[in-house]
């Protein structure tokens, strides 16, 4: 267990509901498209969770780096949500990798701007990302308010299964990570497993670590007419769909799925003139497996007259790639959650995903998709071939899927959050020494 030092903090309220909240997403904007680039998951998350608290009453201000000298300061989402631009560091160019160095441009920027408002503005901070966490932290010193946290993804627990190729992370970032979880009064883990992750590998103290499940939006993603949908993305009605949706980047393994394909066409060839391997998203990350890299991939194993390639949609058209889609596949080598997973199945698609991370709570195995052990392309193959033929397995799974899927809306995420942070502001009262403002 983590010692804590008592917090020196210059006021405290005493609201257990905050009335409003200063969202940290330093490295990504919620207003970017998610899948491509640095946008994903987290960014959805974001915005899904601060519309929920707006609707409970709690204004969300989300600050992140601006990324285009042509961006207002301020953006209103919806009425309670605003996203606010911070200058730090050059526009364009800047890596992930570089933000790091603009940490401290960046914690300026936030604290001028509850400067410019009375005393006592923001109730708590949220940070979304290990470079959030480290300017949540001095804010949070600042404020005297409570610092809720939220990794998404653990440097530990990816090196630890690194794609073929990939770079490991940094041990500074492992470093910056251990200071967030010193820092927080609460650490918000998406599964089980991964409040387990910050507890064993990061030190965490198991009464911060709260774990709240991600969501999905139920009003959007659910069943619908299959053949319509296939008919405005333009596929065959008797087609056998496999589907990839996300990032292209080592870390999703999208060429699993293209070997695993390649596999199922050589096993039976008559399947040859109906399927199509659909790849929905855009590069990220090293740029390994860019879409060019697929490409190519996919003309080395003769499979190129199957593959369609998509750039990233927003989630309003995502709909349609679920709804036509036979099977949806995520072969990750690590994924915190995986929206893409609940998402599909949501949409009534059963899911074909590797065992690893929060794959293994997003997915029933064996009830609403198949979890399948390690990165075997002949595994896939064999489980997605079966799923292929027997159509009434994969009508079963898709109604198991619905239902599972139903447990995961957005607005039981925030009611989760909101006690996480009833707990934070009690943990800053209980650990606090007050030295001004009591
Ligand atoms: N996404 C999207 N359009 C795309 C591809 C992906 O809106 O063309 C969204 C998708 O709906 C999901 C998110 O990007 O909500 C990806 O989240 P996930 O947890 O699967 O992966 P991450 O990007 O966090 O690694």
């Amino acid at each position: 267990m983590s010692s804590h030092a008592p917090h020196v903090i210059r006021s405290v309220r005493r609201r257990p509901i905050p009335r409003r909240i200063a969202t940290l997403s330093v490295h990504t904007s919620p207003l970017h498209q998610p899948g491509t680039g640095d946008a994903g998951g987290m960014n959805v998350y974001i915005v899904e969770l601060s519309k929920r608290l707006a609707a409970l009453g709690i204004e969300v201000e989300i600050f992140t780096r601006a990324t285009s000298s042509d961006l207002p300061p301020v953006v209103e989402i919806e009425p309670g949500v605003l996203v606010r631009h911070v200058t730090a560091g050059p526009f364009e160019g800047l890596a992930k990798e570089d933000l790091p160095s603009q940490l401290c441009a960046f914690t300026t920027g936030v604290l001028r701007v509850e400067a410019m408002h009375e005393p006592g503005y923001y109730d708590l901070v949220h940070s979304h990302y290990w470079l959030s966490g480290q300017v949540g932290w001095l804010a949070k010193e600042r404020w005297g308010v409570p610092l809720v946290h939220s990794m998404h993804t653990l440097a530990k627990v990816k090196n630890a299964a690194l794609a073929h190729g990939d770079r490991p992370e940094p041990a500074a970032r492992v470093i910056g990570e251990t200071q967030v979880v010193e820092a927080a009064e609460r650490l918000v883990a998406n599964t089980q497993e991964e409040a387990g992750q910050l507890i064993s590998l990061y030190g965490a103290d198991p009464a911060r670590v709260a774990v709240v499940n991600p969501g999905v939006n139920l009003d959007l993603f659910s069943p619908g007419d299959k053949r319509a949908a296939r008919r405005r993305l333009g596929l065959p009605e008797d087609a056998e769909v496999l589907l990839f949706v996300g990032r292209i980047q080592p870390l999703k393994a999208p060429d699993v799925l293209l070997h695993a394909a390649a596999r199922l066409l050589a096993d039976e060839p008559g399947l040859r003139t109906r399927l199509v391997v659909a790849v929905v998203g855009g590069p990220s990350g090293s740029g390994l497996e860019e879409p060019e890299h697929l490409q190519h991939l996919a003309r080395t194993l003769q499979i190129e007259d199957v593959v369609r390639f998509h750039k990233p949609v927003p989630q309003g058209d995502l709909v349609d790639w679920y709804r036509a889609a036979s099977i949806t596949v995520v072969p990750s080598y690590n994924e915190s959650f995986g929206l893409v997973a609940i998402e599909a199945q949501a949409c009534g698609t059963p899911v074909v995903a590797a065992a690893v991370g929060g794959l293994r709570t997003a997915v029933r195995d064996g009830l609403s998709g198949v979890l399948v052990d390690g990165h075997d392309p002949d595994d896939y193959a064999r489980v997605l071939g079966w799923l292929v033929r027997d159509t009434e397995a994969r009508a079963r799974y898709g109604a198991a899927a619905v239902e599972h899927a139903r447990q995961f809306g957005w607005s039981v995420t925030a009611a989760n959050m909101l006690d996480v942070y009833a707990g934070a502001t009690a943990e800053l009262l209980e650990g606090s020494q007050l030295v001004v403002g009591q």
